[in-house]
């Protein structure tokens, strides 16, 4: 479970411009995936709209073998993690954040059922283990932390397929090296779309897409494209 692909998907956002312009590609469950390339060139929008942010103008985008509009939002969500690059928390203390989620992103049955597993020690265990600082309030705590928050969450929802912008911002050394390991940690197994901005997350990558102005102009593994220079 976890096969994600898209068919010749071709997006605008409410402008003239085309945003992606015919992206295909597919993940096996389990792998992971980076999306490079320079700023604007589209890589955050496919992630929005794996998510069904907004709805694409042709193609399909299909998760194992069933095309997402024919897919409940509540199926899809509880399929899917997000961890965003910017993470807004309720000004509310940390476990607070952990155990209601995001309002804007999950839904609320989701959240709900959630609630009724075994979370009550689940998140117990969540801060020393991802040093979340835990009475810290929401709009104190550091981008590092927010990031912490966001990982927890989506372990909570435990969703197959993995939806990740990496934090452009320069955390600390040591902050960055918890914060990866974490989540190196919940996309373990999982199929992974990474939004990638370090070289290690590259080097890791089951496979690399590199985009261009809406549109694939490299792909293959970290290898593959060293050598093509
Ligand atoms: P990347 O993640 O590769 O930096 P994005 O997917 O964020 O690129 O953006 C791709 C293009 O779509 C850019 O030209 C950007 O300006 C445009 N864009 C992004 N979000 C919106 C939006 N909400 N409305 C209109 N245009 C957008
Ligand atoms: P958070 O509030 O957890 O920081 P964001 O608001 O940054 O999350 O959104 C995370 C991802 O979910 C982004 O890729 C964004 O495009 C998408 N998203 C944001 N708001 C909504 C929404 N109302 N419905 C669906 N997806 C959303």
């Amino acid at each position: 479970k976890g096969r994600v692909e898209f068919r010749d998907v071709i997006f605008q956002y409410m402008s003239e411009k085309v945003t992606l312009k015919g992206i295909s590609f597919s993940v096996d469950p389990g792998q992971t995936i980076a999306l490079v390339g320079p700023s604007g060139a589209g890589k955050s929008t496919i992630i929005r709209l794996l998510f069904r942010f907004y709805d694409i103008q042709s193609g399909q985008i299909l998760i194992d073998g069933q095309d997402i509009k024919t897919v409940t939002q509540f199926s899809l969500r509880s399929h899917i993690g997000v961890v965003p690059q910017d993470t807004v928390l309720f000004n509310e203390d940390i476990q607070y954040n952990i155990r209601y989620g995001n309002p804007l992103q999950d839904d609320a049955a989701v959240v709900e059922a959630a609630r009724h597993a075994d979370i009550h020690e689940r998140i117990l265990t969540f801060p020393q283990r991802y040093q979340t600082k835990v009475g810290e309030r929401g709009l104190k705590v550091s981008g590092g932390e927010k990031q912490r928050v966001a990982i927890a969450r989506t372990i909570l929802k435990s969703p197959e397929i993995i939806l990740l912008d990496e934090a452009t911002s320069s955390l600390d050394t040591q902050t960055e090296r918890n914060i990866q390991n974490s989540l190196l940690d919940v996309c373990q197994g999982r199929t992974t779309i990474i939004v990638a901005h370090r070289l290690s997350t590259i080097i890791h990558a089951d496979s690399i897409l590199v985009l261009k102005e809406g549109s694939i102009v490299e792909r293959g593994r970290h290898s593959d494209l060293l050598a093509l220079g």
